[in-house]
């Protein structure tokens, strides 16, 4: 569904990279594939990134997004702020604008970003 690759060499990486094990490059695409079309977002993050800074210190990222739980396309929004230690999570239902996910809190309190694990059940109540 995600795939992130190297602008200048096409090599993928995974989304902790900091930067290209093949070519050093810090410049990453990420490809958000939908169903019958494909999309490249560039990380706007990258852009905002500190010298000797391991990560971004923002980063910003917006599309659509199949919410497994109903199995509708949505708007999902996704916002991290290392600086003010921020993370944010808006998924909308992309038909009514109803949001009908959302997530806000301290970046240092959120884990899992990007991963398959999902360590908080509370946040997903199945009905
Ligand atoms: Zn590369």
């Amino acid at each position: 569904m995600k795939k992130i690759y190297c602008k200048n060499c096409g090599r993928e990486l995974s989304e902790d990279d900091d930067f290209c094990p093949n070519c050093g490059s810090k410049e990453k695409i990420i490809e958000l594939k939908l169903e019958d079309e494909a999309q490249s977002y560039e990380q706007i993050g990258l852009k905002a990134k500190e010298n000797g800074a391991k990560k971004p210190f923002q980063e910003s990222v917006s599309g659509d997004d199949l919410y497994r739980k109903s199995g509708k396309w949505c708007d999902k929004e996704t916002k991290i702020d290392r600086k003010n230690d921020s993370y944010r999570e808006i998924i909308k239902d992309k038909t009514t604008g109803e949001i009908i996910h959302k997530c806000e809190e301290p970046l240092s309190k959120h884990k899992g970003h990007g991963s398959a694990k999902h360590k908080k059940k509370s946040e997903t109540n199945e009905d």
